[in-house]
């Protein structure tokens, strides 16, 4: 029914929206979604005939618009690091503390946020450590795996797994929010190719190479060792295996050599899940140059900005490592370690005064922006990082119930409805579907997941 709706009104705002809207006369939206719909409209309907269905008219006000978009198009997000969070939250016995189904205190991501944001599909995390490089990163994967199938099995009313764009539509039909997974670092391949199906069929279906460090896959982009000069020669058969297994590749973390061997190896396209233009924040290869940008769209590929504030601006990353600094400062002249529960007073103490430098929404909304200059509509989307980058997400985007605000900033920027349902989840989308289509078409056996 959602869906429905959304698809007229990608028809009634492909020019550009919400202006557009703002003037439409009423009775001519309801000409338009009849038509897109079949059912009758207000205006065909001859007066003697059955009443005719409510026609749902969208609001003509900025945010309201925004909120009635987010309601009803897809939003996939490339990265949420919920597993992560609720493992580091957890005891000793490794029993949650956490019930991310009811509103948490804590954290970016529950339940009733994400249903306030209009959020359908978060890529959850399934983060390993750099240091788990050769020692249990296989076991560090299944433990954060169970941990997604646990939550979606404790609330069928609230979550399902996603392995597939079919799934997450569906999904996201019945009120579900999917939890689809992406696997952040290859360490748990553990140098075995036949983990790469292993892993497909536990339901991962992006693999991030590496992470922080050189791996035996990848070259990182925060490691300056280089140590194979991009990929290496198993990471350029894991390249392979994973366009065949329908695992779609993540060059987010990546240093830019591996990057460019996987521009020159993978068949299909491939996301980076949470990475932001570097055009803003020059000299920080985390983020992607504008000439990797274009190599990325000539395949199809999406780059899914991360909103961290540090990864928006490059002045503001230099800004919050002083405040970090300052506040690492105060802690150590009253002789207190930062993980400490009396911490928590010094630091609200100081940035009382001192607030901390973040980001704003708008910054999200100008890394978007300049993709499309870039490359166009199709090859933009969301990968928040929430959960993952601590308490430096941007004014008007401080956790998962706070997409309307980009949306509105996107519709007041002039953006169309077209474009927005595009880069909120339906760019990321259409490249899983690809990946997929082009392992399911490869010849031989089908493979077992
Ligand atoms: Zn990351």
């Amino acid at each position: 029914m959602r869906r429905a709706t959304i698809a007229l009104l990608l028809v009634l705002g492909c020019q550009r929206a919400p202006p557009e809207l703002a003037v439409a006369p009423v009775a001519a939206q309801a000409a338009l979604t009849g038509a897109l719909t079949g059912a009758p409209t207000a205006v065909a309907a001859p007066t003697a005939g059955p009443t005719p269905p409510a026609v749902e008219v969208p609001p003509t006000d900025p945010a309201e618009l925004a909120t009635w978009i987010t309601a009803r198009a897809i939003i996939v997000d490339g990265h949420v690091d919920l597993p992560w969070r609720l493992r580091k939250s957890s005891t000793s016995a490794g029993v949650l503390t956490e019930d991310v189904t009811l509103a948490t205190p804590t954290g970016d991501f529950d339940w009733p946020r994400a249903k306030a944001g209009g959020l359908d599909a978060p890529f959850m995390s399934i983060y390993v450590a750099s240091s788990f490089e050769a020692k249990g990163a296989k076991a560090e994967a299944e433990q954060l795996i169970a941990i997604v199938e646990a939550l979606a099995a404790a609330a069928p009313d609230k979550f399902a797994l996603a392995r597939s764009p079919a799934e997450v539509r569906k999904n996201s039909k019945a009120e579900l929010i999917s939890l689809p997974m992406g696997m952040e670092n290859g360490a748990p391949l553990e140098g075995d190719l036949a983990n790469v199906a292993y892993f497909h069929g536990r339901g991962i279906r992006y693999i991030t190479l590496t992470h922080a460090r050189d791996n035996h896959i990848s070259d990182s982009s925060y490691d300056k060792r280089h140590t194979h000069g991009g990929l290496s020669a198993f990471g350029k058969r894991v390249v392979a295996e994973m366009n065949d297994v329908g695992i779609i590749i993540d060059v987010s973390h990546l240093s830019d050599q591996a990057f460019w061997h996987v521009m020159e190896l993978s068949r299909a396209p491939v996301l980076a899940t949470h990475s932001s233009c570097r055009h803003f924040t020059p000299g920080f290869e985390r983020n992607i140059s504008d000439e990797m940008i274009r190599a990325l769209a000539d395949k199809g590929g999406v780059v899914m900005i991360n909103f961290g504030s540090g990864f928006l601006d490059g002045g503001l990353s230099l800004a919050r490592d002083k405040h970090e600094a300052a506040i690492a400062k105060r802690l150590r002249k009253a002789r207190i370690k930062a993980e400490h529960p009396a911490a928590r007073s010094h630091i609200t103490a100081y940035e009382a005064e001192h607030p901390a430098p973040r980001a704003t929404v708008e910054q999200v909304a100008d890394h978007i922006e300049h993709v499309i200059t870039l490359v166009g509509i199709d090859h933009v989307g969301l990968g928040s990082d929430f959960d993952g980058v601590g308490d430096s997400l941007p004014t008007g985007l401080r956790d998962v119930s706070e997409y309307p605000n980009l949306v509105r900033v996107l519709l007041e920027r002039g953006h169309s409805i077209q474009e927005i349902e595009k880069l909120v989840g339906g760019n990321a989308l259409r490249v899983w579907a690809q990946v997929e289509a082009l392992a399911l078409a490869k010849p031989g056996p089908p493979r077992t997941p």
